[in-house]
């Protein structure tokens, strides 16, 4: 499928469903070749048939759970007029947002997001790749809207691919031998929601268990009644896409032996059922744990080879939570420790 833009003002909305396609700027058109199946999605229209470069975004990093997200529309509502670009590889697809934890259209209070439950994981895997030219696209299009793209997000191979000057898809930055490159095609201010590792995992097992609450294991259910998964024996090995998100591989024995299909109620379980799923919600907690200390090595690579990470310290602010402290006692302690800063941080490179 080769498609073919002119320079001109144009608004398309059109499905890409190819995968790994390439991109070309000329000056007169916006070329987009794709030559193998993937993506459904409704990428922006193309005002500009190049990217300003250099131009300036936000870029708001972290672990699972720090609240990037809610930064990011606390910023977005309160003080600058932006566009969010999700930049955690789970969140990119559809469905299951309860175990991938995505922002909820409520909590979204109508800023922009892209790049949210857009793409059919069924369709395959969202390369690091695809990603970097999905979403120069659309900064390129925030831009024209006269917004400042905010890319939020955890996974840190979609943000390095993103920003980095020149890209490699073969080359894997943050294997323990490699060294990050700082060479950035944007102008970045990045900001870093993390906390004490200890209060960290704490709050990230309570997280769990609300999202247990909130109907993760129905979702699950639901999901693994509806799709594939086990029909396929070598699922485990070949898992490619959403099918890696926490949650699903964790859950793989418990609803082989206890069909999504035969829904009972949770009284009528016996205790080898009980046990089975205990277990599965432990690995999860041990799994997010796991993530979340890999994600913030990644960072620190980032950061110690040369980009200029600003770290927030929101530790008293999870302390506070799991305190079960009241919302406004939590919400002030948030705002002097992350909000605040942030807002001055962001302000000022803005300013530049
Ligand atoms: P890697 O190179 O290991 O894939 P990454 O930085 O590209 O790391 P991460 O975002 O760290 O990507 O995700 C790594 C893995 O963590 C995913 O493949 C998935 O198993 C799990 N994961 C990440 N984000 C989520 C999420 N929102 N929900 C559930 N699982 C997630």
């Amino acid at each position: 499928m080769r498609l073919a833009f002119s320079s001109s003002v144009i608004s398309v909305s059109f499905l890409i469903k190819r995968r790994r396609f390439t991109c070309s700027t000329t000056p007169s058109t916006f070329t987009l070749m794709a030559t193998s199946p993937i993506i459904t999605t409704a990428p922006p229209s193309f005002h500009h048939n190049h990217c300003r470069k250099k131009d300036k975004i936000i870029v708001i990093m972290g672990a699972t759970g720090t609240g990037k997200s809610r930064l990011s529309i606390d910023l977005a509502i309160q003080y600058f007029p932006s566009e969010i670009i999700n930049s955690d590889k789970m969140q990119v697809y559809k469905g299951l947002d309860i175990t991938t934890n995505k922002i909820s259209q409520h909590e979204r209070q109508n800023v922009p997001h892209h790049f949210l439950g857009e793409f059919d994981s069924q369709d395959g895997e969202l390369t690091p790749l695809e990603f970097r030219h999905l979403a120069h696209l659309t900064i390129s299009d925030i831009f024209c809207r006269k917004k400042t793209p905010f890319i939020v997000g955890g996974s840190n191979s979609f943000i390095y691919s993103l920003l980095v000057e020149e890209y490699n898809p073969k080359f894997d930055a943050f294997d323990a031998f490699n060294s990050v490159s700082s060479s950035l095609r944007y102008n970045c201010c990045f900001l870093w929601v993390d906390s004490s590792v200890r209060v960290l995992y704490e709050y990230l097992d309570k997280r769990v268990d609300q999202m247990f609450e909130t109907g993760m294991f129905e979702e699950l259910q639901a999901y693994f009644r509806e799709s594939e998964v086990l029909k396929d024996s070598v699922s485990s090995l070949s898992r490619s896409g959403l099918r890696k998100a926490i949650g699903l591989p964790e859950f793989e024995r418990y609803f082989r032996e206890y069909p999504a299909e035969k829904v009972e109620s949770f009284r009528e379980w016996d205790h080898v059922r009980r046990v089975v799923y205990e277990e599965a919600v432990r690995e999860i907690k041990e799994n997010t744990r796991q993530l979340a200390k890999r994600q913030i090595g990644k960072i620190k690579k980032l950061r110690d080879g040369g980009w200029d990470i600003r770290r927030l310290d929101a530790t008293a602010a999870f302390t506070a939570l799991l305190m079960c402290k009241q919302e406004e006692e939590w919400r002030s302690v948030w705002e002097k420790q992350v909000l605040e800063p942030s807002v001055k941080i962001v302000k000022r490179f803005l300013e530049k």
